[in-house]
């Protein structure tokens, strides 16, 4: 392992065990796959990762004014990968389809007639997006294993490649960018990868309830209460993140299930998770028929519910309302 610039370099093993270790607040659902275009391989010399690492997050910040890197991660052509934003924030990958999401981007063009993609980066794809998985409970199919393909581009809308599309991950990227390649070709590599870990998956454990967080930065404590000192190993849960809530005392929330990590109740909304049941739910700018389309999201897609009026459902701190009857809460 190396850092640089706020960077760590690791091996896919190595990234394996700094994963299991490592504690996020933000509730993840989704794995997201891109490729980066540009950077491609005739920009890798096999040792400049981290020069390449800079010029993406250089280009993310100054060209299109990102506070960060876009992407959580970089997998590159030897098969190395290297953090990039941190996992408690939402990247800036897919527009409209970034909440709860870890985002990977892999180095290369993989359009048709691109790069060849090495059998080492290959390999990597498959486990490190079995490690993030694993570690988030993620399941293998193509509701939750996306691919920036199957957004639209302006509105965030799943289309599935139909229309006002980028190709990205690439129509060369595991036998192509459609769901069903992916079904074909990318989740069975996956789930081999998953069962080469001979651990069990670990259960997740009993959540009392879910809450989302509303200040821009929520300290994490060591305990309920200010007079608690901030934990040192992780950063705070930022405006928008979902956090799991084990134990609740005195308007404090304990948010992991295993450690002392503490924030407090009054800067969070408690928010409910549901599953969409229609093909394509309409997304309006508030409760009722009358208001203005302003996307949709498809079935399978999770979403929460921050509030509920006359059968309509907020499901984001913005105004975002889909009606109840197309939920399974
Ligand atoms: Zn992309």
């Amino acid at each position: 392992m190396e850092t640089k610039h706020g960077f760590t370099k690791m091996s896919a093993i190595e990234f394996d065990k700094w994963l299991q270790k490592l504690k996020v607040a933000r509730t993840v659902l989704y794995l997201q796959q891109h490729h980066t275009y540009i950077p491609s391989y005739e920009h890798f010399n096999g040792s400049n990762h981290f020069k390449v690492q800079l010029g993406m997050k250089d280009h993310h910040v100054n060209e299109n004014g990102w506070s960060d890197i876009g992407q959580h991660f970089s997998i590159f052509p030897d098969g190395t990968v290297l953090t990039g934003r941190s996992l408690e924030r939402t990247p800036a990958c897919i527009y409209g389809k970034n909440s709860h999401s870890i985002c990977i981007e892999n180095v290369g063009n993989f359009d048709k007639n691109g790069d060849d993609m090495t059998t080492e980066q290959r390999q990597a794809i498959f486990d490190i997006s079995a490690s993030i998985c694993r570690r988030f409970s993620i399941p293998v199919n193509t509701e939750r294993i996306v691919y920036h393909h199957w957004f639209n581009l302006s509105t965030g809308e799943r289309n599935n490649g139909s229309g006002g599309n980028k190709s990205c991950p690439g129509t060369n990227f595991f036998g192509g960018n459609k769901v069903e390649d992916c079904k074909k070709h990318f989740l069975p590599g996956l789930r081999k990868a998953l069962k080469q870990n001979p651990d069990p998956i670990p259960e997740a454990p009993a959540v009392n309830r879910h809450v989302s967080v509303r200040a821009s930065v929520l300290n994490i404590r060591k305990g309920a209460g200010t007079g608690f000192d901030r934990v040192q190993d992780r950063a705070g849960a930022i405006r928008g993140a979902i956090l799991r809530v084990y134990r609740e005392k005195n308007g404090w929330l304990k948010i992991s299930s295993n450690k002392n990590h503490w924030v407090a109740g009054n800067y969070t909304d408690t928010v409910s998770p549901a599953t969409v049941k229609a093909t394509k739910l309409n997304v309006r700018s508030g409760p009722s028929m009358h208001y203005r389309k302003i996307g949709s999201v498809t079935k399978g897609e999770a979403v929460f519910i921050y509030e509920e009026i006359d059968g309509w459902c907020r499901i984001g701190h913005e105004e975002r309302w889909v009606s109840k009857a197309y939920l399974k809460v």
